[in-house]
């Protein structure tokens, strides 16, 4: 400071030095971040290669070869993946009682895992990144093996190099079987999921993205709640890691896995019992995403993920339904806690589809997934399912579903019914709540809200994204799936709005249905449509067209 002051520039000088401090900063961030891969390679658990000529440990070698994909292509932080290291701390998301409880497991002769990962197109440095977290954090001796299958990935040098990789990352370690598997085309998900657990030879078989980093004891729960029970599927709490920043966050135990009658995956809120603690095993009507571990024989014998789903969507779905409705449960385990990025969008492509030039590839691909998931076990509420997704009845399947019915007949499960009274509360709720739902039919257009402003329109009933509405039995609300509700605004002006729990904003929203009428319980004014695109309310007529509105699904009247 002095000096500076001397040679007159002070606010140069200052600079330098905040430049130099800064620098010295970052270096000691990155000597930080280093520091558990040099803390792994230091107790044993790497091993550096110092007889081929080639030095395989070097990640840096090993994630170059292939960095044209930008960040559109991979739907995450491509560059900061490369920096992060191939292992990294991860802070301790579960509960602390998780650490201290002792473990009642089995000795690993009866309860060893293979773990599965497929990938198609991921960025190296995620991968292995994946790989060597499971590798670090998983007691070797219920480790049995690793199957990996490169769903046609267009890098395709990986899985050879990841091969040799491995080879100097495990050095003398035994034990471990190893499995690389290329499907020359892609296959899609689920397809190569069912090819890997085919192959392995584990007692346990656990599904594993490819972007994932397992934390520290996450296995040990898991395998003591299959120990107690055979059927059982479980998942790890999946703990978020954000795709721009890959900061790693606590996910929440307090959520279900579910889905709605469109076959949509929803978290649902979890609602503790007497006595029961955040951090208890508790039972889900599905998967918290794609991560599960099962008995490999039970897998096996449910028929695996359905082989007729297509590349990726719904396969967790039905094998949830699959599994509750033939004797199995699932349970989420708080204890166990895997990171897992959720990315905002795809990172890859659906193959191209059909003629229906409503839907994308991808959406085509789902719709199709879900009309066989409602086919083969829905039963009788598979209309819920067509009248909420009217665009599944032109979607041409390649089966009947006779194979599936029949192996429900021979695994005596149990019909769709059971799953709504005793695994699902919420969905059966939502289905008692409803006296009519779909779209909303008038004369020849439908009724529908804009997605960006909520605006009303009528247009063709044949738009994909159409308007699926709900009738509700109790308040006799007109709401859409955002939870708008059709209502009478100042100056009876018909408009959504928020769907109001009670008080005033709920009774503009009350209507009754005569017949196909439906009429406003505070005005007793019908819904109109005279000049054939645009809402109003008028004195209702009992045979005018205009005011006939309806619903694509009525249910039956029930007491
Ligand atoms: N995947 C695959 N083949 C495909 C599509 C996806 O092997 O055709 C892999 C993908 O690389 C990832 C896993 O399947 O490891 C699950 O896909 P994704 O992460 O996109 O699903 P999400 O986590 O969004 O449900
Ligand atoms: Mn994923």
């Amino acid at each position: 400071m002095f000096a500076c002051r001397r040679y007159g520039r002070p606010r140069r000088c200052i600079f330098y030095i905040f430049a130099f401090v800064i620098s010295q900063l970052v270096f000691i961030l990155i000597l930080l971040r280093n520091e558990s891969y040099d803390d792994l390679l230091a107790s044993g658990q790497l091993h550096r290669n110092n007889d081929s000529g080639k030095n395989y440990l070097d990640w840096s070698e090993f994630i170059s070869h292939r960095r044209k994909g930008l960040e559109v292509y991979y739907q995450y932080n491509l560059h900061l993946s490369d920096t992060l290291g191939v292992i990294r701390k991860l802070p301790s998301t579960r509960h602390c009682s998780c650490d201290s409880r002792p473990r009642n497991l089995p000795p690993p002769s009866s309860c060893n895992v293979s773990v599965v990962i497929s990938f198609h197109n991921e960025a190296r440095s995620m991968l292995l990144r994946t790989i060597v977290s499971l590798l670090s954090r998983t007691p070797k001796e219920y480790l049995h093996e690793l199957i990996i299958v490169d769903d046609g990935s267009e890098d395709v040098t990986l899985l050879d190099d990841l091969r040799r990789w491995m080879d100097v990352f495990l050095g003398t370690r035994d034990r471990l079987g190893l499995i690389f598997l290329v499907n020359q085309e892609r296959m899609g998900l689920i397809w190569s999921r069912n090819r890997g657990a085919l192959l392995a030879s584990g007692h346990h078989v656990l599904f594993l993205d490819s972007h994932c980093e397992v934390n520290e004891g996450w296995l040990e729960p898991l395998l003591e709640r299959l120990a107690q029970d055979p059927n059982l599927a479980v998942s790890p709490i999946l703990d978020p890691i954000d795709p721009k920043t890959l900061s790693y966050r606590r996910g929440n135990e307090m959520l279900k896995g579910g889905f709605d009658w469109s076959l949509h995956f929803h978290w649902l809120r979890r609602r503790l019992a007497n006595q029961e603690l955040p951090e208890m095993p508790y039972k889900s009507p599905a998967f918290a995403g794609g991560v599960l571990m099962m008995s490999r024989d039970w897998f096996l014998k449910l028929g695996g993920f359905n082989a007729y789903l297509k590349i990726w969507g719904g396969e967790s779905i039905e094998l949830a339904i699959k599994l509750w409705l033939c004797g199995g449960q699932i349970e989420i385990v708080p204890c166990s806690r895997i990171g897992h990025i959720f990315r905002r969008r795809h990172a890859f492509d659906f193959p191209p589809h059909l003629d229906d030039h409503q839907l994308s590839s991808a959406q085509e691909t789902y719709l199709h997934n879900s009309k066989i998931i409602a086919e083969s076990w829905l039963d009788e509420y598979k209309s819920m399912f067509y009248a909420l997704r009217p665009a599944a009845r032109r979607i041409p399947l390649a089966h009947t579903y006779d194979e599936m019915r029949q192996l429900r007949g021979e695994w005596q499960c149990h019909p769709f019914e059971w799953y709504l009274r005793h695994v699902s509360p919420e969905l059966r709720m939502h289905f008692d709540e409803l006296a009519a739902t779909g779209t909303l039919r008038n004369e020849d257009r439908c009724l529908h809200a804009t997605h960006k402003d909520s605006d009303l329109i009528l247009v063709s009933c044949h738009l994909s994204d159409i308007t699926q509405w709900r009738m509700l039995r109790s308040s006799g609300q007109l709401s859409t799936q955002r939870e708008l509700c059709l209502g009478v605004a100042i100056g009876r002006r018909i408009a959504l709005a928020p769907c109001g729990r009670n008080g005033t904003a709920r009774m503009a929203q009350q209507w009754l249905r005569r017949g196909t009428h439906l009429l406003h319980a505070e005005t007793h004014l019908c819904l109109d449509n005279p000049l054939k695109d645009r809402l109003e309310l008028s004195p209702c007529r009992s045979q005018a067209v205009s005011q006939s509105f309806q619903f694509a699904l009525e249910m039956e009247s029930r007491t």
